[in-house]
This record gives structure tokens, sequence and C-alpha cells, in this order.
């Protein structure tokens, strides 16, 4: 019995160790689950630190917050704070984050709102510029030329779009459309691989069944793609996996062998039809990741029938909300790894496999073949 105990006490060591424990060396990227809503913190070689828009206002910023005072140490400063654009699902923890951590540059694209979300953040930021110094990149009055760069030690960010004056040639978008298709999309690069950011990015007119169209601000970036490169490893899949962004031109530019959406019950995201462009571009079922793991149709109001959300990868039990966290490692050698941070309390539920899900399956020709185990919960793909 005496035995039993002590196996069960390593055990449970181990396995808080496997989940806690962070690469010691190179990239790390955390994709938080925040619910619907988003926050990537990365963590850089010699203590350099960026994050990429602050969770959501749903629980407070909370769950972003405690992701972040994870990764990131009190006395540690935060060279880049982007927040991709002014919705609340983006802007929580902005008040938290500016109260714990000095912070070298804020990006943000200056629109306006009305929101009390939108409110903290802004008093926070503008005091955060006023009293510490932090600078404050405002779009509005600071435009940013697409392809500059802050250098994050070995690592880089290179700005590839955002705007607060929208392009006057766009074909004309919907109110909601306007302030996402502002999104400050970031390319971070380190050892020969990158993730693109790309927040609510804007590309498509949600449930257009033209499948070929391409708008906005991904027609500009697949258009300004020889100054300004998107092909990435990782995609953080724009605006939580909607229909309204990763056009077909978009998804082939950017190429991706991985695809993260930061989703929670809500809007049926991701939807269907945007997983089915990147299948449909060669991405292997296995090499998308989504932060609610699965979910619950039941508890997502607008997608009651589950008409547009996808279903691969449900869990039958539901989803809990802090349980979803993708990790991206890239090594000095360039090695990438993308793996679910799997929290102990989902791994005795049972996955299953929907009977709506996708027919297109994975390309054996693919080099960065998930592994054989297909529902492994702590799972790890490999790809040089
Ligand atoms: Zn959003």
């Amino acid at each position: 019995m005496k035995r039993i105990g002590l196996l069960s006490a390593v055990f449970f060591l181990l396995a808080t160790l496997v989940v806690a424990s962070q690469p010691e060396s190179g990239a790390y990227i955390r994709v938080v689950d925040v619910g619907a809503g988003l926050c990537c913190v990365a963590k850089l070689p010699d203590s350099h630190y960026m994050v990429y828009d602050a969770g959501n206002y749903v629980d407070k910023g909370k769950s972003a917050m405690k992701a972040i005072k994870e990764m990131i140490p009190d006395d540690a400063t935060i060279d880049l704070l982007v927040l991709s654009h002014s919705d609340s699902d983006h802007n929580g923890a902005v008040p938290d984050i500016c109260r714990d951590y000095k912070i070298t540059k804020i990006l943000r694209d200056g629109l306006e709102r009305t929101t009390k979300v939108w409110e903290a953040a802004n008093a926070a930021i503008v005091a955060k510029a006023k009293d510490e110094g932090c600078e404050d990149v405002n779009l509005k009055h600071n435009p940013v030329a697409p392809g500059t760069r802050y250098e994050l030690g070995s690592a880089s960010a290179v700005f590839v779009c955002g705007w607060y004056d929208l392009p006057k040639d766009w074909v004309p978008l919907h109110p909601n459309e306007q302030i996402n298709a502002r999104s400050i999309v970031i390319r971070l690069e380190y050892a020969g691989k990158s993730v693109l950011f790309a927040g609510d990015t804007v590309g498509r007119h949600k449930g257009d069944p033209d499948v070929n169209a391409c708008i906005a601000a991904e027609q500009y970036m697949v258009s300004n793609i020889s100054a300004v490169p998107i092909h990435s490893e990782v995609v953080i899949a724009p605006h939580h996996g909607s229909d309204a962004a990763s056009s077909q031109a978009w998804v082939s530019a950017v190429a991706p062998d991985y695809v993260i959406f930061s989703c929670g019950h809500k809007y049926g995201h991701p939807w269907a039809s945007t997983a089915q462009r990147y299948l449909d571009a060669g991405v292997p079922l296995l090499n998308i990741f989504r932060t609610d793991i699965g979910d619950n149709e039941a508890l997502d109001p607008h997608d009651v029938d589950g008409k547009y959300e996808w279903s691969y990868g449900m869990n039958k039990e539901g989803h809990k909300a802090g349980t979803g966290d993708v990790g991206v490692w890239i090594r000095p050698d360039g090695m990438l790894t993308v793996s679910y941070l799997v929290d102990k309390s989902i791994a005795a539920k049972s996955w299953i496999v929907p009977a709506t899900q996708p027919t297109v399956q994975p390309s054996t020709e693919n080099e960065c073949r998930p592994p054989a185990a297909r529902w492994r919960l702590f799972r790890r793909h490999r790809c040089w």
C-alpha cells in the first residue's frame, strides 16, 4: 500500500513538472486559453519578452494574467506589448500588466472606444507612458511602416501591417469589420522560423460563398508579400477562426505547418469553413490546435445547432476555461515543437472524433508528421 502511495506521489510530481515546466532555451510562445479572446506570451532568449494581446474582459483578464505571471518574472521588463486592436476580448489584462511590469514599448491601433475595458486599458497605457517613460506607439499619431523590425535580443518582431486610418480603396466594410481590419499583425522570427500573430484581421466577408474571396487587410498582406513576408511555420489564426478571415489566398501565402485557433464558446469559432481552408492548403489535421480543445455546442449561443463550428476534436464532456493552452517551442537550432499543455483535470476525459469531421486527411507527404497516437493528451509534433 505504501509503495502504491509513493508511486502515486512520484507520478503526480512528474505530471506536475511536465505540465508546468517550460523549455529553458530558445523561444517559447504560449497561446493562453482565455476563452473567447486572445493572449499570447513569448519568452525569448536572454530574458526578452513579448506579449501579444491581453486576454478576455469576461474574467477581467485573469486567465491571461495568470499565464503572464507564470512566464515572466516580476522584476523582468516586457520589451513589447502589442494590442492588436481595440476589442475587449484582447485587452482584458492591460491595466494589470501595466501595474505589475516595466514595459519598454506598447503598440496599439489608437482607435478610441467607449467600452469600459478600452477606457481602463487606455488610461493605464497613458499613465504608463507619462509616469514611467514607456513608449506608447499609437498608430493614430505614429503610423508604423510595414516591415518595421523590433529587435528582441536574438528574436525579432516584424510589424506586418496595422492601421488607424483604413486604406480608402478597401471595399466598404461593416463597422465591426472596420474595427477588426485595423489589427496589428506581427511576425515573430527566431532561429529561421516564424510565428504569425494576426489579431482579428479581416480577409473575407463572413459567410461569403466565394471561396476565392480575399479582401481588406489580408489582400494587402498578400499583395505586399515581396516587401514583407508572411510565410510562417505557425499561425495564430486570425479572428479566432472566424470565416471573416483566413482567406484562401492569405492561407496559401502564409503556408503554415501548424495552426492555432484561440477560441471559446462564442460565435461558432473556429468555423468549419475556416478550418477547411487550412486543410485544403495542406495543413495536416493533427497540426491544427484549438484552445477550447473542442467545444460544447450547447454552451455557444451563436451556434446552438452546430451549424458553423468545426467539430473536429470535440471533447464530449465539454470544455473548461483555462485548460487548452498551446505551447510553441523553437529551439536555438530551429527545431520546432507545438503541443497542448494539457491540464491534469481533463486527462481522464475521453475524446471523440465527430462524424462531421473534415474529409481531408493528414498529408502523409508532410515531413512534419504527427505522432502515431492520435489522441495522446500531451502530444508533441516535431519539425526540422
Ligand atoms: Zn477577438
